[in-house]
């Protein structure tokens, strides 16, 4: 396991104790019968052909943390098979992903390491009669298939004979011929009820540039073909992958077997689906070309790299994925779950401070001009080593639009003229009168303060229904908020009306600039990447965009937003409630 991952901080990492599984079950019984000599070794295997995401997220936390429970080791392979769709730049974010994961490789491999092996191997089943080449096209092969109900036909071309079948091979090999004009199929069963079984292509001529190979192949293998060779050329024990692959099992083992070779076995678990959020390399590739989002990394994206970027902790995805298990049907689990496993590890590590997104100027009227008093601030209440900071508090101060009412709708505890709030960390503020301008909307409210409440709370045991953070005016810094709502509106992404892509389920009010907020000084020195909380609004992050003149924050996620159905139903604001007591 990996302890280089700076989001770690030098701790090693511990398995969060999950409820047990049919795949660790499996993984024991193999240990108790000795079925490859207590041994257990895994592999990843990507596709570079895009960033990867938070499905991507289980099967890692799956490979890696269950190789890891039982003394093994786990491979990153690059599926690489696929000369037209893959980059190096894929390669990079996949290795930087898995790590940001908390992980660490034993093996780094790549399908093409393989590539002079598997021709080898194909040829060896050329020899034995279990291969052949065919002239038939994409098209006429997937007629003579049959379907379901039908058993497929022979290709007229299965009866070569092994030197016919040799010599053409060879030749594909050499780049004699166009692409698509022939495959190399495995000779097993067309009329066998698993299509997967119908003679398979193993090989598909592609004149293309490879991303490591260059130009030295123009035939590829197929994933079918590649895939549990290279489990086996790797001694991998336990080949997870997901369900989609469970008609393909068959196919791995007969080249296993047809092979002879180190017998690694294929296991299928469930594909990980969340509402509201696409989890496929092609579509968010799709959107990354179409410029509906800003890049990969995009902090709306389910990418690894986006979700990182947009403050998510390595630690709330292993413990999300641990929570939702593995099974043998797919289903769709509830954003709200993985929300929720953020919200907990941000409440845990992240600062507290005071930021207010949409200003409004407060004065204490009865407050001296130029006293400045330094409020004492606790860092994070579920830490006590996080410690206090100095909150500089003085006569003029920013609260939130939301937090003053000059007319109070029912059930309104905030700030409206008469009424007594606590301002966190610091006084009780009783509001007096307004400043409007022309367009009558309140600029500037003004109040009074009890000297006798300094620190939140009043010696004679007076309450307030509420306390508002603030900022001091002078001693703000501004910064640019981003904040983040669902990519697409609709939970299932993919359910569009007729004729139309999933493009027409992109919320266009995913993104929400906010230019004005006003932050406590102490975050002049936050550096991209630092999380905090901002009290009462929800767990922010610096982003990669701010630079010594400019800070930029993007909101990972709001704090639980029990306000909101009160708000609803009175219409008035949509900012979260206020605690009744810091
Ligand atoms: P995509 O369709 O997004 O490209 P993929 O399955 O083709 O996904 P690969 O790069 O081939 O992506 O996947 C590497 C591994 O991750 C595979 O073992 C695959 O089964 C697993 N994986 C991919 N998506 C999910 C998901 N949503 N849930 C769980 N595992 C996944
Ligand atoms: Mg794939």
């Amino acid at each position: 396991m990996s302890t280089s991952n700076p989001e770690n901080k030098g701790a090693a990492y511990a398995a969060p104790a999950t409820p047990t599984n049919f795949i660790r079950e499996m993984f024991i019984e193999d240990l108790k019968t000795e079925k490859y000599k207590g041994r257990v070794w895994t592999r990843f295997p990507p596709e570079p052909n895009g960033y990867l995401h938070i499905g991507h997220a289980k099967a890692i936390c799956l490979d890696f943390g269950l190789a890891d429970e039982f003394g093994g080791g786990t491979n990153l392979r690059f599926d690489d098979t696929n000369p037209e769709k893959e980059e190096t730049e894929y390669v990079d974010s996949i290795m930087a992903d898995v790590r940001w994961l908390g992980f660490e490789w034993e093996g780094l491999y790549y399908a093409s390491d393989y590539f002079q092996q598997l021709y080898d191997w194909a040829v060896q089943l050329i020899k034995a009669g279990k291969a052949y080449v065919d002239d038939l096209n994409a098209e006429e092969v997937r007629k003579y298939r049959g379907t379901l109900t039908e058993h497929g036909k022979l290709s007229p071309h299965a009866g070569r004979t092994i030197d016919e079948n040799l010599d053409l091979f060879e030749r594909m090999r050499k780049g004699e011929f166009a692409d698509g004009t022939r495959t190399l199929r495995a000779r097993i069963d067309m009329a066998s009820p698993n299509m997967n079984m119908r003679d398979p292509v193993m090989y598909r001529i592609v004149h293309a540039t490879h991303h490591r190979t260059g130009d030295k192949w123009c035939i590829y293998p197929t994933y079918d073909y590649a895939h549990g060779q290279s489990d086996s050329l790797e001694n991998i024990t336990h080949s997870m992958c997901t369900l989609e692959f469970e008609d393909h099992r068959p196919l791995y083992n007969w080249f296993i077997q047809s092979l002879g070779i180190f017998p690694s076995q294929q296991i299928e678990f469930d594909r990980l689906n969340l509402t509201y959020t696409l989890l496929s390399k092609r579509k968010l590739l799709q959107l990354v070309q179409n410029k509906n989002v800003n890049g990969w990394d995009d902090p709306r994206m389910p990418t690894l790299s986006g979700i990182r970027r947009r403050g998510y902790t390595p630690e709330a995805m292993r413990n999300f994925v641990a929570n939702i298990g593995v099974t043998k049907t797919n289903g769709t689990i509830e954003l709200a779950m993985l929300e929720h496993f953020v919200r907990e590890d941000l409440n845990k590590r992240s600062s507290r401070v005071m930021v207010v997104l949409n200003p409004l100027k407060l004065v204490i009227d009865n407050y001296p001009d130029e006293q400045v008093e330094e409020m004492d601030a606790v860092n994070n209440p579920e830490d006590a080593a996080a410690g206090k900071r100095k909150v500089p508090f003085s006569k003029t101060l920013y609260i939130e639009q939301d937090d003053f009412r000059e007319v109070p709708p029912k059930g309104y505890y905030r700030l409206s003229p008469g009424k007594e709030v606590r301002l966190r960390y610091g006084y009780f503020v009783t509001a007096q009168s307004v400043v409007k301008n022309a367009a009558g909307e309140v600029v500037e409210v003004h109040c009074t303060y009890d000297p006798a409440t300094r620190g939140g709370d009043s010696p004679d045991g007076r309450k307030v229904k509420s306390t508002i953070h603030w900022v001091s005016a002078t001693h703000a810094i501004d910064a640019e908020i981003r904040a983040y709502d669902n990519l697409f509106s609709n939970p299932d992404p993919n359910d569009v009306p007729e004729g139309q892509d999933f493009t027409a389920n992109l919320n266009p009010k995913s993104l929400e600039v906010l230019t004005g907020a006003k932050l406590e000084p102490s975050l002049k020195s936050a550096k991209p990447g630092d999380r905090f909380q901002f009290e009462r609004l929800g767990y922010f992050c610096v982003d990669l965009d701010s630079n010594s003149s400019k800070l930029v924050f993007n909101r990972t996620i709001g704090l639980r937003d029990t306000w909101a159905k009160v708000e609803k139903k009175t219409a008035v604001s949509t900012q979260p409630s206020a605690k009744a007591k810091p």
